[in-house]
């Protein structure tokens, strides 16, 4: 009996699958790695709020690191490392390889912009001596989650002669913020009736901005006014120039650490700059990669990915094609050479809400970065599917390098889903598997991650680069 129960426990260990909480994996020193480099990942949230920052902070960091800027044609060498700024609100990085370029390419991908409020283009009114910002919606938000809270307001303004301005604030100590009311309790007996759907409907999103009014008796709408005269002597604008101008709002706060053991990190913006962030630091780290590395941080996700600064449009195709024609080879085949990691969040088990999840086949917290075969929704609709073969390569490759992993795939079968850029990359013929962080509250204004997944990320990222 007693030695049956210990062959039944020796089989178990050879033939079950299970996953192994990080905190029990990695040693001291390793956890101490990982907290270390989540502090980068921290500043990196609060520097870059939004596409357009999360482009300057990459670029500047590019430039110090010895990335040029690319132009088609460049003599380019094995350890040359080049980037294309598209528009200031995406960016492509590339570290040459000693492979020949013909082997193909090894691209991480993932995606700067985030769920926020951006303005109107007529966004300024005053209501009752209150002024406000008409706001329309970026991505898949739930509204009633960005009322009476904090706001800044960050973006560009194209003034009428063509100059242009930076708009930043919300975010410093000393500066103010904006905020979105919402009912008191005592008032909304009928609001409480409406489904969590419409308890905050679009059109309310209307951001608070003044209420001092222009020192003159004689004129209507004096607080719009005075609002006006501020912000054409800080910016030199006038109201027409909101017509072209791209400003959005986003939670004001800064990222923290969450947790009496400080292990997970709570923040605006998780979605995707932490799979952002992980394989940024990846690309500065791979100085010598046998093939050549790419690194795409792209705009547009959350709505689709449409538009030029989105993965639908043909800008990294573009890119791929300059580069095999710099080394005289042919585009096509390059592209059908390589391989790529889409590098974008997935849904954390929730304890409160289990529901949605089917716990044999979610992400969990702490359990590593989340490799997800397919997205997509219901039955497979919009997924890119990796091949057995090639989820087979990425498994061997992330045991080969210990870096702790698990699989998850985003909600119960019937219960919703999900896309990523992972279906327009593997459109190209390249194959492309979903990597990335497990995450809690999507989407919503405070989002949160564990740190030992934060670095599980990096280190995935990095190891395929240097595939
Ligand atoms: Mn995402
Ligand atoms: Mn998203």
């Amino acid at each position: 009996m007693e030695k049956e129960k210990s062959i039944a426990k020796q089989k178990k260990e050879a033939l079950f699958s299970r996953s192994k909480h990080a905190g029990i994996r990695m040693d001291e020193t390793a956890l101490q790695t990982c907290d270390a480099f989540c502090e980068g990942y921290k500043a990196f949230l609060d520097a870059a709020k939004t596409e357009r920052e999360a482009v300057n902070f990459t670029v500047a960091k590019l430039e110090e690191a010895g990335f040029r800027p690319f132009t088609p044609g460049m003599e380019l060498k094995a350890g040359d490392r080049v980037y294309v700024n598209n528009r200031g609100k995406a960016v492509i990085m590339a570290t040459i390889g000693t492979a020949p370029i013909t082997e193909g390419v090894r691209l991480n991908a993932a995606h700067i912009d985030s769920p926020r409020l951006d303005l109107k283009q007529h966004p300024l009114y005053e209501d009752n001596e209150i002024a406000l910002f008409k706001t329309h919606y970026y991505g898949g938000i739930k509204k009633y989650q960005w009322t009476a809270m904090p706001l800044s307001l960050h973006g560009m303004i194209v003034r009428a002669d063509g100059s242009s301005v930076e708009v930043g604030i919300g975010e410093d100590a000393g500066d103010p913020v904006f905020c979105i009311s919402d009912l008191l309790p005592h008032l909304a007996a009928n609001q409480m009736k409406r489904t969590l759907h419409e308890g905050i409907k679009g059109e309310e999103l209307n951001i608070i901005i003044g209420s001092r009014p222009f020192r003159d008796d004689s004129e209507s709408e004096l607080v719009k006014l005075a609002i006006l005269d501020i912000l054409h002597e800080k910016y030199g604008i006038t109201e027409d120039d909101f017509i072209s101008a791209e400003l959005e709002a986003v939670p004001a706060y800064q990222a923290k650490d969450v947790g009496f053991d400080r292990s997970m990190i709570g923040a605006y913006g998780h979605d995707d700059r932490v799979c952002a962030y992980t394989a940024f630091m990846a690309a500065l780290e791979c100085k010598n990669p046998v093939h050549t590395g790419v690194t795409i941080l792209t705009d547009k996700e959350e709505t689709g990915s449409d538009g030029n600064t989105g993965l639908c449009s043909s800008y990294l195709k573009y890119f791929l094609y300059d580069l095999a024609e710099t080394f005289g080879a042919n585009g096509r085949a390059v592209i059908s050479a390589s391989k790529c990691l889409s590098a974008d969040v997935n849904a954390a088990f929730d304890p409160t809400f289990p529901e949605v999840l089917e716990r044999n086949n979610c992400a969990y917290f702490n359990h590593g970065v989340c490799v997800t075969k397919f997205t997509g929704a219901r039955g497979k609709s919009g997924t890119s599917d990796a091949s057995a073969e090639f989820v087979g390569e990425i498994r061997r490759l992330l045991d080969a390098n210990d870096v702790i992993w698990q699989t998850g795939e985003l909600g119960k079968v019937d219960m919703g889903g999900g896309g990523t850029v992972a279906a327009y990359i593997a459109n190209l013929n390249i194959d492309t598997i979903d990597v990335g962080v497990p995450v809690l509250s999507m989407h919503a204004p405070y989002e949160m991650v564990a740190k030992t997944d934060v670095y599980a990320a990096y280190r995935a990222f990095l190891v395929f680069l240097e595939s």
